[in-house]
Formats: structure tokens, sequence, C-alpha cells
């Protein structure tokens, strides 16, 4: 993995200044404790920010509180989560909410296996506690950070390979920066179908962008290639 250190390196000084000028505000970006994350979190799967956001003000306009939110029970919760089509998350975020308040006296587990019993929570949501909540060293990577990652690498990452890859070469303190970098550039220059790489920060030293140093097969660069176009 030496030899991405560099690379890495550059990426981190490009995001965190691209960042500061172009990141975008949330309010689940702010101090909202371990219940406005995972409130953000049940929401944003498969959901787009702006929708999320909306839902995000609701919740917590009606169920300022975990208690709130836990004695409510799941009808009203579930009115909110329907109307962005995800009405599955709304059971499972009341019984996680009460689950935290009645068995970790409303304190969320910062350990890995204890937040992945809680219902809903993946790895991506216990990765995404344990480094906004808890202060871990710990990466979290959806598929917008995945892709970058390859396209910026020119290699093929698994999640857990990228993961590790930040961890170890994002100093301590400014992972968390850069991962929310990551999502943000992931949204709005490095997209899915269409990559902006004139605007993109990464693009002095990106593999896909400038064909240079990359992993990847001539056929493999040949075709993300093609997706950017
Ligand atoms: S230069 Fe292009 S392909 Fe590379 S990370 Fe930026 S947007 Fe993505």
């Amino acid at each position: 993995m030496v030899e991405y250190s560099g690379r890495l390196e550059f990426l981190r000084r490009s995001l965190m200044e691209w960042f500061r000028r172009s990141g975008r505000k949330f309010p689940w970006r702010g101090e909202v404790g371990w219940y406005g994350i995972l409130l953000a979190e049940f929401l944003l799967v498969r959901t787009r920010s702006e929708v999320a956001e909306r839902a995000f003000h609701e919740l917590l306009s009606r169920f300022p509180t975990p208690e709130n939110l836990c004695s409510a029970g799941v009808v009203p919760v579930r009115e909110i989560f329907e109307r962005i089509g995800l009405p599955s998350r709304a059971e499972r975020l009341v019984t996680t909410v009460c689950t935290i308040l009645r068995e970790y006296g409303g304190r969320i587990p910062c350990d890995y296996q204890e937040l992945l019993k809680l219902p809903g929570v993946g790895d991506y949501i216990a990765r995404v506690v344990l480094s906004r909540v808890c202060g871990k060293h710990v990466a979290f990577v959806d598929s917008n950070v995945l892709r970058i990652l390859t396209r910026f690498l020119g290699a093929r990452l698994s999640v857990t390979k990228a993961a590790e890859l930040l961890e170890r070469y994002i100093p301590k303190g400014e992972l968390l920066y850069v991962n929310v970098a990551l999502l943000d550039l992931g949204a709005l220059v490095c997209k899915p179908r269409k990559a902006l790489c004139y605007i993109c920060p990464l693009t002095p030293r990106c593999s896909t962008s400038s064909g240079t140093g990359s992993s990847l097969s001539r056929s493999e660069t040949l075709r993300l290639r093609v997706v950017l176009k």
C-alpha cells in the first residue's frame, strides 16, 4: 500500500481546501449527538439528501428527543418514513432508539460489535457512529467514496480495503473531514454516470482522468472512461 501514500496525501490536501469552499451544509453535520446522527443515517439509506433533510426536520420537530420518539412508538414515525418510501426503517429506528435508552442507559455503545446488534445498523452506520459520535479513527465508505477512490487510484478496491487505506494514510483528526468531503465530491463532482473532471480538485493526479499510474487493465480504464463521458 506504500505506493498510495503520496497520492492520498495529495487527495487529503486538495479535498480539505475544496470542502472549505464547496462542501454541502446539512443539519445533521452540526452537533446533533447520537440521536440526530441515527435519524439522519436511517433516512439517508437510498434517499436523496434533500429529501432526507425535509424528513429529518420533521422527525426532530415532532420527536425532539430519543425519549419522545421511543414513547411515540412506530405508527407516527412510520408516517414520515412512508413519505420517502422507506416504511420498514421506522420500526427498526424506534426499536434501536428504545434499545439504546433501555439497555445502554441512553448512551450509544462505542463498540463495533455492539452497534451491529442494533436493528437497522450495519457496517456503514456503525462506522459513522464510531467516527462521529465516539471520535474514533474509523472511515465510512459508501458507494460514493468507493467510486472516487477506485477512479482516483486506478485500482480495484473493496469497501474494506478502501476504509483501510483512508485509515492508514489520512491523519488522525482529519479523517472525518476528508471522509465527509469525499461524500460531497461523489454527489457533486465525481458522479456515478458523469464525472465532472474539469472542476474536480483531484484531476491533476487522478488515474482515470489522466490515464497515468493506474493498476487497472487498459480495457478496465477504457470502461471507466466511457462511464465518465
Ligand atoms: S478527476 Fe474525474 S474521475 Fe477523477 S476523481 Fe475527479 S471527477 Fe472523479
